[in-house]
């Protein structure tokens, strides 16, 4: 029923009644259309909230499940290794406990180990080999790297570390000129090296903390250079290591009986041995070898050590 019979009002009544129902309409119109607006904002704001708070906790899983992806891988690299208090190793600087360690390394207590030792790697053609020789026979290495190689073969590296060998620096250019280009020198190339071997292993954490000069830390043309660059090192906590046997595979060796006869006057009456051979692109007769020296020093009594086991 309507409100008003059109009909029964006068005509000038009319007109007004029709502005005012016109007026109702639209003013009802226009708060119906507010009400909506507001009803929809408030309907989006919560719909945002909860899209934020479903994101966050998307977010929060996702890094939990990270963290404890990067608990485990880092479970499992404990596990791979040798030594046992892995939370102190590769951190910088070493203590002084561990720079005693990697300077007393010739002396063992009656113990024969020996340290094999790899430089001037990693290479996609040797450094495999290698790898495939010492998981086999169950071995842990050390594998002391140079900057341009790693830049190279990132992935190599990044096997050797999870196969548990222990990844020292070997300087970035292994050029004597640049590396003992002044004092600072090669501390700088071992910055630089350290920086390529933590993006290969994607953790900006890992220290090496181990470097082993170009030529070796005594003598030849660059020594004055060597002597105050074994200063800066000392000062930083790094330690430096050379080596007390060899196989003369960078050298002079040219075959199987060139490198067993050198690593069998090199290794005679020690105790403690660290070994230095190279896994460069060109050193295939070392990765042919590996299985014989191996077993020689078995034979000799040698039980087989890496860092870890030792700092
Ligand atoms: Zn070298």
């Amino acid at each position: 029923m309507m409100i008003y019979d059109v009909e029964s009002i006068p005509k000038k009544h009319n007109t007004k009644v029709i502005i005012l129902i016109i007026l109702i309409a639209v003013t009802a119109i226009a708060l119906s259309v507010f009400a909506a607006m507001k009803l929809a904002n408030h309907l989006h704001t919560s719909i945002v909230k909860e899209n934020e708070n479903t994101q966050n906790q998307i977010e929060e899983q996702t890094e939990g499940t990270t963290r404890n992806t990067e608990n485990q891988t880092i479970q499992e690299e404990q596990n791979t290794k040798g030594g046992g208090e892995e939370s102190t190793q590769n951190q910088a600087p070493f203590t002084e406990t561990q720079l005693e360690a990697i300077n007393n390394i010739y002396s063992s207590k009656g113990e024969k180990r020996a340290f094999l030792t790899f430089d001037d790697g990693p290479s996609t053609t040797v450094t495999p080999k290698i790898l495939a020789i010492l998981k086999q026979q169950n071995i842990k290495a050390t594998f002391f790297v140079l900057g341009t190689m790693v830049k190279s073969n990132p992935n190599i590296l990044k096997q050797e570390y999870e196969q548990g060998h222990y990844i020292a620096n070997h300087s970035y250019s292994h050029v004597y000129k640049t590396v003992y280009a002044n004092n600072n020198s090669a501390f700088e190339e071992y910055q630089k090296t350290e920086s390529l071997i933590q993006n290969a292993l994607g953790n900006s954490n890992y220290h090496s903390n181990v470097f082993r000069f170009p030529g070796g830390s005594i003598g030849g043309y660059y020594n004055s250079i060597k002597v105050e660059a074994k200063k800066i090192f000392k000062e930083k906590g790094v330690a430096y290591l050379d080596w007390n046997a060899l196989t003369n595979d960078a050298d002079g060796a040219r075959t199987k009986e060139d490198i067993m006869k050198n690593l069998k006057s090199t290794t005679k009456g020690k105790n403690s041995i660290v070994v230095l051979m190279h896994d460069a692109p060109n050193k295939s007769l070392t990765a042919e070898t590996l299985p014989d020296v191996i077993s020689y020093l078995r034979e000799q009594g040698y039980t087989f050590k890496n860092l870890y086991d030792i700092i």
